[in-house]
């Protein structure tokens, strides 16, 4: 391990912007009364800005104004040292899910997952990355997905659904309008959502296709804090969009593959693309308000509620959509309470739901989305992220609470009037 790699990386990430937040903490608690592992634990090592202390230290030590002189004094933190290094690792990984809520309620602004981000970039620096994460790396870089689906498994999987929705399914199609990339969970636990699509864009007349070269939306890189390994993922699907000389590129039912292509993406590979990143719900609220997609007038009647992934709502803004297609397939709709912006993580974004390590706090923070549900009493849960979708079937099955959790784009498909 190399304490003073991580020492350069957090030297080098703190900008103006980052300095100011670490300036700016007036110690009111108010983000921890927002993060889901504090109120789980109580601990106050969970407190949110207490995950960003090596990056203070460092800077108090080395940047901060008129460091030099209180160091002379003596008036300065001492150094980052290995074992605080091994004791952030789990604060980093294991109890933030980068879901951003802390950020919203700080009055002062402070960008906390924004930073939390940028102190995992130090620990991959020093070495310091649970394992399934690291494991999650090397296979989507040698296999093209974190959970090791090759293109043959992919191609079976779409040909598959073809059959079962009877719509012919085209892989590596030149000149299609949108290539879709897909997230590991939705290939593995989730594939109908392939099926839901086809049916979805043949009525709306789109021509669309899989890259099999650039079929994982998930990107472990951005997890895990490593932007070689990011740009490396985000270029793969520059490539083959760009080969495939399609229009979009569609960001599926996914939390952070939203943002890692579409904001950041274009920095991460020093260059703008020549196709547009469309998110699925964005684009068919589009479809829908262009009078593409066609519903059944017999709605769904059971009492739904909607689970908003953190990194598509609340940091990706796509707030609204989801919304109104829930309401076109639904009569009986119910908020949570904090819903949108404000909605409380399924507890395993931010990669960790890869981290083995952290799922017994991954699965007792649950209870704040527990309580979320209690108020409502739904007799279904719809989410748009597969992984999302994964986590809350678990949690749910640990709290024994029997409750089907729903993909939207499925249950849009589930009402086409076809
Ligand atoms: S980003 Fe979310 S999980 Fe991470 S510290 Fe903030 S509130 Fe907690
Ligand atoms: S909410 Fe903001 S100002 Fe208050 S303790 Fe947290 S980081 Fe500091």
């Amino acid at each position: 391990m190399s304490v003073s790699a991580a020492v350069e990386i957090f030297t080098n990430n703190i900008d103006a912007s980052a300095a100011a937040y670490l300036d700016a903490c007036v110690h009111c608690g108010q983000c921890a009364q927002a993060c889901l592992f504090f109120e789980a634990t109580g601990d106050v090592k969970y407190t949110p800005v207490w995950k960003l202390e090596p990056m203070r230290r460092v800077y108090k030590r080395h940047m901060a104004p008129l460091s030099g002189i209180k160091k002379a004094l003596g008036l300065v933190p001492d150094e980052i040292s290995e074992d605080m290094l091994k004791e952030w690792e789990e604060l980093l990984y294991d109890s933030c899910t980068l879901c951003g809520r802390c950020t919203i309620v700080c009055p002062m602004g402070i960008d906390i997952a924004g930073l939390v981000r940028k102190s995992r970039e130090a620990m991959v620096a020093a070495g310091l990355v649970p394992e399934g994460l690291v494991g999650a790396a090397e296979r989507v870089l040698a296999i093209g997905s974190p959970l090791g689906i090759k293109p043959e498994t992919l191609a079976k999987i779409v040909g598959e659904q073809a059959e079962e929705v009877g719509i012919p399914i085209d892989l590596d199609k030149v000149g299609a309008d949108y290539m879709i990339i897909l997230s590991a969970m939705e290939v593995l636990n989730f594939y109908e959502v392939i099926g839901a699509l086809a049916r979805i864009f043949k009525q709306a007349g789109i021509t669309w296709t899989i890259s099999t070269e650039a079929y994982e939306a998930t990107n472990v890189g951005i997890q895990m804090g490593d932007k070689k390994v990011a740009a490396t993922l985000v270029q793969r699907i520059v490539d083959a969009a760009e080969k495939l000389q399609v229009k979009y590129v569609v960001s599926p039912e996914c939390g952070h593959a939203y943002s890692a292509l579409n904001w950041e993406g274009p920095n991460l590979v020093g260059k703008s693309y020549n196709f547009k990143v469309i998110h699925i719900l964005e684009l068919l609220d589009q479809l829908v308000r262009e009078g593409r997609i066609k519903t059944k007038s017999e709605r769904d009647h059971r009492r739904v509620t909607f689970h908003d992934p953190c990194q598509i709502v609340r940091r990706g803004g796509i707030v609204q959509e989801p919304r109104n297609l829930l309401n076109m397939v639904s009569d009986n709709f119910i908020e949570m309470e904090n819903c949108g912006t404000a909605n409380i993580c399924c507890g395993g974004g931010g990669g960790v739901s890869s981290n083995s390590r952290a799922e017994e706090l991954r699965i007792k923070s649950f209870i704040s989305k527990k309580r979320q549900l209690d108020a409502v009493g739904p007799e279904a849960l719809v989410t748009a992220c597969g992984n999302c979708r994964n986590v809350l079937e678990e949690a749910l099955d640990e709290f024994e609470m029997d409750l089907p959790v729903l993909g939207l784009t499925e249950l849009v498909a589930e009402y086409l009037d076809d």
